[in-house]
């Protein structure tokens, strides 16, 4: 037997029943996960002892536009519509191919590094972000961005972006073996984006393809005020009211829904995929997520493009989500820590239809997880429970390693397997 196991002080597993294995073994064999106990297994090429480190899956950021490392820093301190219309969409338009490319890996090495190992992006030149996924080895959800009201086009030519990209994206799967790594879903920007034509088009693609749908919704309160203005339905019954919104359907941000829109998710079991750095720096607002979750909405975290965060570092947004919803709720109970580490977890394996391969550390699925140092940690004495620990006193400096598909991307003494930061923080610097 192959197999290589980790026995670390704590295995988080974040399964079903949430089991904490505590000084437990972890078994990898070909990118997966084949053991998962409290006892020794009986044969083994080699185990690593982790004494005083924690094992976490890897975390899925749900909702970015990775290349955006590029534009960091470009526009703070505006509202979204302000920032997307007046600073970010003039530059976006002319971005080049390779600008994509490098801006894309760039944030990736940010991902790794704070422990993300599964994301799903929306943007323009796609397929250069799957090439960077594919450089990096980093598991994605790859969605061409369809915005035919934003660059006045038909609705079926820009779709023909999406259909272009699939193709494109299942040539470099296929070229380099990477069916395990890069996914398809599609991408129509948001309901304000796209006209009714476009949004029924990839209804029907999606459906006649199995593929999932990544949209932005209910962002901003102007948007739902212009949607009632317009058609007299907020974006949600909007959607609705053209068959758009099934389970298959990944919606970011709903920051703005009524009663009777979240009356519609539930009964559509579409997933939300919540920004609270990118709402809050962009003046949005707070999404009511203790509300999804009361009506058992699964509710999945995200960075959001690094231009409105300006991070990609999920450890921020577990402990944000944990904190802010019982500021604005006054209720301490509403989101625990362990509620908030599943957002980032499992419930993204949710939202992206990947529950069966990654989001826990269980027997079968991939072998994407963090390992956390708590002797580097000041904070972690003393020790009375591992999710307040993690999400309340520790952050992503203390991740020792991180690894993907049983391979290990990121540690702290070798840096990022897979990318030369040094020199891609100079092609970046230089990118303008
Ligand atoms: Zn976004």
């Amino acid at each position: 037997m192959q197999m290589l196991v980790l026995n670390p002080s704590f295995i988080v597993t974040m399964d079903r029943e949430c089991r904490i294995i505590k000084d437990g073994f972890i078994g990898i064999e070909e990118g997966k996960i084949v053991y998962v106990s409290k006892e020794k297994p009986q044969e083994y090429e080699e185990i690593i002892r982790l004494p005083k480190r924690v094992l976490l899956p890897g975390f899925i950021n749900t909702h970015t536009h990775v290349a955006m490392t590029i534009l960091r820093g470009l526009k703070d301190d505006v509202n979204l519509q302000r920032w997307l219309m007046e600073y970010i969409l003039p530059v976006e338009k002319l971005l080049k191919p390779k600008d994509v490319y490098y801006g894309a890996l760039y944030g990736i090495a940010e991902m790794i590094k704070s422990g993300t190992t599964t994301f799903m992006d929306m943007y323009y030149h796609e397929i250069e972000v799957a090439k960077a996924a594919a450089d990096a080895k980093i598991r994605s959800v790859l969605t061409y961005g369809l915005a035919d009201v934003f660059f006045n086009t038909l609705p079926e030519e820009e779709f023909k972006k999406a259909e272009k990209f699939k193709d494109d994206l299942s040539a470099l799967v296929s070229s380099r073996g990477l069916d395990d790594f890069l996914f398809f879903a599609y991408g129509p920007h948001s309901p304000y984006g796209c006209t009714k034509e476009l949004l029924q088009i990839v209804r029907e693609a999606a459906d006649r393809d199995n593929f999932r749908i990544h949209i932005h919704l209910s962002e901003t309160k102007s948007e739902v005020e212009n949607s009632v203005r317009t058609s007299n339905m907020t974006p949600i019954e909007y959607l609705e009211s053209v068959g758009f919104l099934k389970s298959d359907v990944m919606a970011a941000h709903v920051v703005w829904p009524t009663d009777g829109d979240i009356e519609i998710l539930k009964h559509r079991g579409v997933h939300v995929l919540h920004n609270p750095t990118s709402n809050l720096k962009l003046a949005s607002g707070v999404a009511p997520v203790p509300k999804f979750l009361e009506k058992g909405i699964n509710v999945a975290l995200a960075t959001d493009g690094p231009a409105s965060n300006n991070r990609l570092d999920m450890w921020k947004e577990i402990s944000l989500a944990a904190l802010i919803h019982k500021g604005i709720s006054r209720d301490p109970e509403v989101i625990s820590a362990r509620t908030a580490l599943q957002m980032a977890t499992i419930n993204g394996a949710y939202a992206l239809g990947l529950e069966r391969k990654i989001g826990s550390l269980e027997v079968g699925k991939y072998a994407d997880f963090v390992v956390v140092n708590l002797e580097r940690a000041l904070e972690s004495v003393p020790f009375h429970d591992v999710y307040s620990m993690i999400v309340y006193a520790l952050d992503s400096r203390y991740i020792d390693s991180v690894w993907i598909n049983g391979e290990l991307m990121y540690s702290q003494e070798n840096v990022l397997k897979t990318i030369d930061v040094q020199k891609l923080r100079e092609i970046v610097n230089d990118i303008r």
